[in-house]
């Protein structure tokens, strides 16, 4: 398991629960990872290692008990929440889809700045 500097904080330290986490403005939810578009950005399209943790999320989420959500590195994606990808193969410099997203909507993350490409610059504020 990589457990490089752009990790986001320890697992301890967050509340992974559909109130949010302490310091995330975002909920860590399975209902938002499951809203989130990042799965589809051009950003992480080319990424092997986004595509590989996508594929190994799911299945551990289909196998995991019922509102169960794997650790945050494990999900590539929701990262307005949890922060800065862990994959380093990603392109920042296409286009972010964030504006597509009901999470995005919901939470008002226009607002904030950063307020796109959360997998670059790190979690909405
Ligand atoms: S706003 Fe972006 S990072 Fe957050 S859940 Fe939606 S697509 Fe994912
Ligand atoms: S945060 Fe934005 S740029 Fe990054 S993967 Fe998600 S949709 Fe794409």
């Amino acid at each position: 398991m990589e457990k490089g500097k752009d990790r986001p904080e320890p697992a301890e330290g967050r509340q992974f629960s559909e109130s949010g986490g302490k310091d995330s403005r975002v909920a860590y939810s399975l209902e938002n990872i499951n809203r989130c578009k990042c799965s589809q950005c051009p950003v992480q399209a080319d990424s092997q290692c986004a595509q590989d943790k996508l594929k190994s999320s799911e299945q551990k989420i289909k196998s995991m008990p019922a509102g169960e959500v794997p650790p945050p590195e494990d999900v590539p994606g929701i990262y307005c929440s949890t922060g800065k990808a862990t994959c380093q193969d990603l392109d920042p410099g296409r286009q972010c889809i964030c504006g597509t997203c009901d999470v995005w909507k919901e939470y008002n993350l226009k607002e904030g700045d950063p307020n796109n490409h959360f997998c670059h610059h790190g979690r909405a504020p």
